[in-house]
């Protein structure tokens, strides 16, 4: 081989190299943790979100091509609550067998965890499940803007550490979005401040971390486990709660059949609200939790 095609062949080497650098391949398993991280990414991050768009992600299944991604990725981000247990055996297996660095909201020191309130997690007691998932805590996780911050604060230094060139850029762009989050968490407390008083079910109990941080008024919620349909015991005693109007809204959820529910209040004065647990992850978390706050007060207010 000639000494030109030699050195054409060693510089697109290279440029590939740096390509390969600066691109950090980050896979999530569901919608909202895309939403967390999305501020500090550039443009040239690959984001791959396993959770198939509009599907909950209670009764979900990986394909191979969501193990294959998992596989290639530099950074994984999981919730490590029953919420992603399907993508946890694979994580696990990846990070024994590639370099990776893996971010699961469960192990984050200090993160709020809320426990029961969700039936398919067995007893209610806390204890990791033979994937190391985190059982007995109800799953969803990053509906509190603190634990948002948190997966935040630790999502940037595996970034850092994957993009050292960038390290400093990102390091300032999480101050900012933190900032983002803290002002957006003030908002929302002083806008759902007026409707805390006001009783309301929900369909199932994804909602607890979020009702907890700004004090709302949840009665129940229809289901207790996002897979089953509820019995005719349940079905009567919500049918009681909404007769003696002690409910004045109802929430359905976009991702889960709500025949049931809507069946329940037809004839009755109260409201039929949609509350969104997930989104799908083209929002960043502040516009993600600042529109579940709306969702919650159109209803709540009466002005659906
Ligand atoms: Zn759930």
């Amino acid at each position: 081989m000639n000494n030109f095609f030699q050195r054409l062949l060693l510089s697109a080497a290279l440029l590939l190299m740096i390509q390969s650098a600066e691109a950090a391949r980050i896979v999530v398993t569901i919608p909202p943790l895309l939403s967390a991280i999305k501020p500090l990414l550039t443009s040239e991050d690959q984001v791959t979100v396993l959770l198939t768009r509009g599907q909950s992600p209670h009764g979900f299944s990986m394909k191979p091509s969501h193990a294959l991604a998992l596989q290639r990725a530099d950074i994984i981000v999981s919730v490590g609550s029953g919420v992603d247990q399907w993508a946890q055996k694979t994580i696990h297996n990846v990070e024994r067998t590639h370099p990776v660095e893996v971010v699961t909201m469960t192990d984050i020191p200090n993160v709020t965890l809320i426990e029961g309130g969700h039936d398919e997690h067995h007893d209610g007691e806390l204890h990791h499940d033979d994937d190391e998932v985190l059982m007995g805590i109800n799953p969803h996780l990053w509906l509190d803007m603190d634990n948002i911050e948190k997966l935040v604060a630790v999502f940037s230094q595996a970034l850092q550490k994957t993009d050292v060139a960038q390290a400093q850029e990102i390091a300032v762009k999480t101050k900012t979005w933190i900032a983002k989050l803290k002002a957006t968490d003030n908002h929302i407390q002083q806008q759902l401040e007026p409707v805390k008083k006001v009783p309301y079910l929900v369909f199932h109990n994804a909602f607890v971390y979020f009702e907890k941080r700004y004090g709302l008024d949840n009665k129940g919620a229809l289901h207790n486990s996002a897979e089953r349909k509820a019995g005719v015991k349940r079905l009567v005693s919500v049918d009681d709660m909404i007769q003696n109007n002690q409910v004045k809204c109802v929430f359905q959820e976009p991702q889960l059949s709500n025949k049931q529910l809507t069946g329940l209040i037809k004839g009755s004065k109260v409201r039929l609200g949609t509350l969104d647990p997930l989104g799908d992850g083209s929002m960043d978390s502040a516009q993600f939790m600042q529109s579940l706050a709306n969702q919650y007060l159109n209803c709540l207010a009466g002005k659906k």
